[in-house]
Formats: C-alpha cells, sequence, structure tokens
C-alpha cells in the first residue's frame, strides 16, 4: 500500500487515499472539539509584523476541521478570518479576465463536459489563426488584457505546435490602445518538452483542474482518451514546473465526488508543490458542474449547495493565504458578490465559453463548454466590482516584470501590496476607463481612483501613480508600471 509522503512525486503518494479518509475521519470526530478550532482560527489569523503582516496557513488535517464543523458561530469567524486574509494580502483589487475558447475538438470521454469525443451533437469548431485574430480584436475591444486560453485534447486536431502558434498570434495583435498582456493556458496534461515550449511562448500561468481527486471516481468519469491516466494527469503540475512554468494553477469540479474528499485532496496537492518545489500554486479555481449540451449536472450526486460552496471558499483562502483564488462566469452575480468577500482575487467578466463567441455580435450557444450564468458585460461587471468597494485591475505587471513563482510570493508576504499592487490597479483601471468604460462607469471609476489614491503609503508612488492617471486621461500614454 501506498504510503503518504508530500514530498513524493508519485500521485498515489502524495495524493494518498488513506491519508484523506484518515482526514475525513479525524476532522468528523473533532468537529465539535472546541478547544482545537479555537486553535486552529488563531492560527489561520494574519499576524502583524514590520512591514506588514504574514499569515500561517493551516494544514489539509485543520482546515478540514472548520469545514466539518457545522457551528454558525464558527463559520461566521471563518468568513471574517478569510476577508481579513484577502484585505491584508490581495487589498480591494480583483483581478479580471476572460477564457478564450481555441477548439472544442477532444479526444476524451470526461462524463461532464460536452467537448468529450462521443457527443455527436456539438458542432466541432477550431478556430484558424484570422479567427484567433477576430476573437482577440473583440476581447481588446471590450477592454481585456489578460485571457485564459481554453482547448479540448485531440494530438491530431489541436497539438501543441497549434496551440503556440495561437499563443504567438494572440500577443501579436495590437488594436488601438489594446494589448494582451498575460495569456494562462488551460489545456491537457503534457510532456515536460511541451511545458518548456509554453513557457518559452511566455505563458502566465498554467492551470489544470484535477476535476476529481477521487481516483476510483476519476476513472469512471474519464472512462476513454489519455486523461483516463489519473497518475499521468495529476502530476501534470510536477512536470510543468520541471518545464520551468513558475505559475501553476489547480482546481477541482466540485459536484463530481465528496467535496470534503476534494476538499482535503486539493490541500495536499498545495502542500506537494510547495515541499517539491518550494512555492505553492499560484491560483486555485473553484469551479462547479453546470449544465450544458449532453451534460445534465443533476446526474452527479456530489452537488453542493450555495452555503457549502461558500464555506469550502472560506476556508481554502484561510488554508493557502497567499495563492490566488478564482471564480469564473459560471456562477451567478448573487454568488460570485459573496464569494468576493470570502478570498476570491480574480474574477472572469463578459465572457463567452463558445469556439468564436466574441466575435458573434449575439451570444452563441451551440459551442458553449457550459452555461454561463453571470452574462453581464466586462463594462456591467467593472460597474458592479467599484459599486461593491473593489478595484477591478487590469495589471500584469508581475509577469511583466518577472515576478512570477516564489518571487510574487515574496511580494505578496511582503505587505507590499499597496506600494505596487495597488497603483498598478489604478492606473490600468484608468487606462480601462478612458479606453473603453460607458459614461456611467467611468464617471464611478474615477471617483473612486481619487479616493484610492490616497490610500497609498509611500508619497512618492502615489505622486507618480496620480501624474500617470492624469496623462492616461490627457492621452498621454506611457507603457509605466511598478
Ligand atoms: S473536460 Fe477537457 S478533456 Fe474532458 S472532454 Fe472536456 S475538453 Fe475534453
Amino acid at each position: 500500500m501506498a504510503i503518504y509522503n508530500p514530498a513524493s512525486l508519485h500521485a498515489e503518494e502524495f495524493i494518498n487515499d488513506e491519508e484523506i479518509r484518515e482526514t475525513l475521519a479525524y476532522a468528523e470526530k473533532n468537529k465539535n472539539n472546541m478547544t482545537l478550532i479555537n486553535e486552529i482560527l488563531e492560527k489561520a489569523r494574519p499576524i502583524p509584523t514590520a512591514t506588514g503582516c504574514r499569515c500561517n496557513g493551516l494544514t489539509h488535517r485543520e482546515a478540514s476541521v472548520l469545514l466539518a464543523c457545522e457551528d454558525p458561530e464558527v463559520t461566521k469567524r471563518i468568513y471574517e478570518i478569510a476577508e481579513e486574509i484577502k484585505l491584508a494580502f490581495y487589498g480591494n483589487r480583483i483581478v479580471i479576465f476572460a477564457p478564450l475558447y481555441l477548439s472544442n475538438y477532444c479526444v476524451n470521454g470526461c462524463l461532464y463536459c460536452p467537448y468529450h469525443m462521443k457527443n455527436k451533437t456539438i458542432p466541432r469548431k477550431k478556430l484558424t489563426q484570422e479567427e484567433v485574430k477576430a476573437e482577440v480584436i473583440a476581447l481588446q475591444d471590450m477592454g481585456h488584457k489578460r485571457l485564459a486560453i481554453e482547448s479540448g485534447e485531440d494530438p491530431v486536431m489541436n497539438p501543441i505546435e497549434y496551440i503556440l502558434e495561437c499563443i504567438d498570434t494572440i500577443y501579436s495583435i495590437k488594436h488601438k490602445n489594446g494589448a494582451i498582456r498575460r495569456v494562462n493556458v488551460n489545456i491537457a496534461a503534457t510532456t515536460v518538452e511541451n511545458y518548456t515550449k509554453l513557457k518559452d511562448a511566455g505563458i502566465g500561468t498554467y492551470i489544470l483542474f484535477q476535476e476529481t481527486y477521487h481516483k476510483e471516481s476519476y476513472l469512471q468519469l474519464h472512462p476513454t482518451g489519455p486523461k483516463h491516466d489519473y497518475d499521468y494527469h495529476t502530476e501534470a503540475m510536477d512536470r510543468a514546473m520541471q518545464g520551468g512554468i513558475d505559475d501553476v494553477g489547480l482546481g477541482v469540479l466540485f459536484g463530481l465526488e465528496m467535496y470534503k474528499y476534494e476538499f482535503a485532496g486539493l490541500l495536499m496537492h498545495a502542500e506537494h508543490l510547495e515541499a517539491v518545489h518550494g512555492v505553492g500554486p499560484h491560483t486555485i479555481s473553484v469551479p462547479r458542474v453546470k449544465r450544458a449540451d449532453d451534460i445534465d449536472p443533476d446526474e452527479f450526486d456530489g452537488g453542493i449547495d450555495d452555503e457549502t460552496f461558500e464555506k469550502i471558499t472560506a476556508c481554502i483562502r484561510l488554508a493557502v493565504p497567499y495563492t490566488g483564488m478564482i471564480i469564473s462566469t459560471r456562477e451567478s452575480e448573487a454568488v460570485r458578490s459573496k464569494l468576493l468577500r470570502l478570498g476570491i482575487s480574480q474574477v472572469s467578466g463578459g465572457s463567452r465559453t463558445s469556439v468564436g463567441g466574441y466575435a458573434e455580435k449575439d451570444r452563441p450557444h451551440d459551442t458553449e463548454q457550459f452555461d454561463v450564468s453571470d452574462q453581464r458585460t466586462l463594462d456591467e461587471v467593472v460597474a458592479w466590482l467599484m459599486q461593491s468597494g473593489h478595484i477591478p485591475s487590469f495589471c500584469t505587471a508581475c509577469y511583466r516584470e518577472g515576478r512570477t513563482g516564489d518571487r510574487f510570493m515574496s511580494l505578496c508576504k511582503s505587505g507590499q501590496i499597496l506600494n505596487c499592487c495597488h497603483p498598478n490597479a489604478l492606473m490600468t483601471l484608468a487606462e480601462y476607463l478612458v479606453d473603453y468604460a460607458s459614461p456611467e462607469t467611468k464617471a464611478i471609476g474615477f471617483d473612486m481612483i481619487a479616493k484610492e489614491l490616497k490610500r497609498i503609503p509611500k508619497e512618492k508612488v502615489r505622486a507618480v501613480a496620480a501624474q500617470n492617471i492624469e496623462d492616461i486621461k490627457n492621452s498621454n500614454r506611457r507603457d509605466f508600471r511598478f
């Protein structure tokens, strides 16, 4: 039998089924142990330091106890600490991105995804480079600067060369004041050699959802195709890091398996990356199974309600305080509003989840990967964020300054975000407002910028940011960032 070892490179040792089961039993046994729960909550709190603050984070066992506890008072405290951590390390900024679907050809048989090979009703489409260009221009016209490209797995239709060509095309397009400054990549598990090619193409984060950490369910949910290989899929992030990619993004598809099992597995995966590579995941995404062509979410018995979903998000925030957290337009405005307070740091906006969807005037549904719940435009999402006290950020400075991997984590831990990320967020927001916003959003935005500039502690930084924003307003644009 495999032994639990977070520093091992073998999936069955770092995502160890026995350890997860023991964790769930430990959490169940201690879910009313208030002495232990108080200790865990105390450990999770941000601790002030000379330059800002730091956090201890939680182990998968400790976080699982909090998740199991049903006391409403404890839940309330978890939410308060989640918000404190979010504000301490990410401030009130929310990074904006959009997915870009390149191809829905896929040779896998994933039971929860409409792109699965046996689905004969969905039209198949792969963007040509001309179509990629049209999509990117449409995204730039909305104001996007950061994309996550998505593609099914098909070595013949979507080989790595195709993905690399698309990345080149995306980065090459400069339309009006638009530019895509960071391309994150969500493609199937691949080889170290291919990850190096992606790194050399200048990608930001490599994202790969585990879907489920429960091996038996994984094998059933992925009955055919290369994705059936649980170990190859689970060990992908190690290969990505060996290939030179510093920033990796984890996620599970909540609703496929028992959520407590997934939660523990997800945190063990983060602990494993920290133990082997010295840096945890750059981001964690929290998607839930959604309705789509040939997919009925009710067929999966692991579905979770909104309250449980909120608690999972908050407990992840406590466990991995320095990791960005992403929520997509799979979730409604109401759910997204609540989660913003519990630790989410990135949202998508104005998304279309079909291949070639942005260049179409009306939202096409034929090739959608999932039903978009939040169907607002990017302008509406930006206004909504600001009205709820968040700064929509189009910043990609860390990536462009080489602050990736542990260098980004050092910035996050240094407590210097108010002197670095905050002014960058305000300057990129100003660019968005001038170039793309409606008059109403522009008015809200420049009011907010005036107030938020005052929160920058260093006088010199504040003055430079204010001057840059004036210049942006007066069409005197420079590519400046802290
Ligand atoms: S989840 Fe990915 S691999 Fe599976 S069918 Fe959908 S596109 Fe293909």
